[in-house]
């Protein structure tokens, strides 16, 4: 699967907004699986209402959504890349992870200590951000120097390998974050595996007062801004009410929000963030047992989303039959979309559609 991990500093939100993420899940309907699978992982539902549709024209017993991985990251603190806090470990937990959720407090509340101080999602940001290129900086100016001395030796790996770390280095030496660094196509998987901590997609989670929920403030804004000039994603939440909400089902939960101004849990803007910044599409499997989203990487073709479902699809791949959302739905269904002709018979060079209805044909 995919995951996030979940960092900032202590005292920010990052556990209420972890444990809102998968009690909501727990709570939402009994067919809705939600798993801890450690004390800091969670598998969260991907809220998407095309599915509920899907099912009710293809008169399909369950919905299974896809899911996302959070994993709730302890630990950062100043000095973490040199072993303070959790230190070490910390960072090893986020090399593990495919994109990183920074959540930055905008909150005030002087009950609640912060480490730095005093409110400032910015500085905080910083602070995060440097301990991440730190230890970056430390594991990349390493692996050059080995690098090099294979690449002199005449090694082809390592000099595509060194055409990648020698800028990402040079950024990190200027101060500015790995991800910066834009890898060419060939270049993509081996940034990939160098998994740096600053390389990956990041998603800034301003987390602000309840009073504030409904329309941010003035220390959200200066996220918003953030996020803006460097390309990145961000969402405002409340943490503290994601956890409310999470206590709540159906319309207790609907009541609630609407007497916030909110449309739905600020959650769903997480989860669906999260898949965002992961590039990640999803397809549909639809029949009278169940309706199920599935998620695939963008890009990917016919088998490798057949791989998703079971190996034996991707290995035995024939044929895949597909079917837009929008036409399954405005036909009626898959044999109404095929009496339109709009079912499509696609191969191994199909490269899967965001919405897709699919039937794999394979050999075993
Ligand atoms: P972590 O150390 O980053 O995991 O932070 P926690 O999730 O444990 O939160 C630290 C404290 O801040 C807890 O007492 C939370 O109840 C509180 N808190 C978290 N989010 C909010 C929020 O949106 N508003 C307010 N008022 N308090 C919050």
């Amino acid at each position: 699967g995919f995951n996030c991990g979940i960092v900032g500093l202590p005292n920010v939100g990052k556990s209420t907004l972890f444990n809102a993420l998968t009690a909501t899940q727990a709570a939402q309907a009994a067919n809705y699986p939600f798993c801890t699978i450690e004390p800091n992982v969670g598998r969260v539902a991907v809220p998407d209402p095309r599915l509920e549709n899907l099912a009710r024209i293809g008169k399909s017993a369950t919905i299974i959504p896809t899911q996302l991985e959070f994993v709730d990251i302890a630990g950062l603190v100043r000095g973490a890349s040199k072993g303070e806090g959790l230190g070490n470990q910390f960072l090893a937990n986020i090399r593990e992870t495919d994109a990183v959720l920074y959540v930055l407090r905008c909150f005030e509340d002087t009950d609640i200590t912060h480490v730095e101080g005093s409110i400032d999602p910015i500085r905080d940001a910083d602070v995060v951000e440097t301990e991440l290129m730190l230890a970056d900086l430390d594991s990349l100016e390493k692996r050059v120097v080995s690098q090099q001395k294979k690449a002199k030796g005449g090694d082809r790996d390592a000099k595509a390998e060194l055409e990648v770390m020698e800028p990402a280095l040079a950024l990190l030496r200027e101060g500015k974050p790995a991800r910066m660094f834009q890898p060419t196509p060939e270049q993509k998987p081996i940034f990939k595996r160098l998994a740096l901590l600053t390389g990956k997609p990041v998603l800034y989670v301003a987390n602000v007062a309840e009073s504030d929920a409904a329309t941010g403030n003035a220390f959200s804004q200066r996220v918003l801004d953030r996020a803006k000039s460097e390309g990145a994603a961000a969402v405002i939440i409340s943490a503290a009410i994601e956890a409310e909400v999470a206590q709540l089902s159906g319309d207790d939960q609907r009541e609630y929000l609407e007497s916030l101004g909110l449309k739905e849990p600020g959650l769903n803007k997480v989860i669906r963030a999260g898949y965002g910044l992961l590039d990640l599409i999803t397809f549909f499997t639809v029949g009278p047992k169940e309706a199920r989203a599935w998620t695939v990487r963008r890009n990917a073709r016919a088998p490798e989303s057949a791989g998703v479902i079971h190996t034996d699809f991707e290995r035995g791949f024939i044929k895949a039959e597909t079917i837009a959302y929008e036409d399954f739905i405005a036909n009626g269904g898959e044999q109404g979309a095929k009496d339109a002709g709009k079912l499509r018979v696609e191969g191994k060079e199909y490269v899967v559609q965001d919405g897709d209805v699919m039937h794999f044909r394979f050999n075993v």
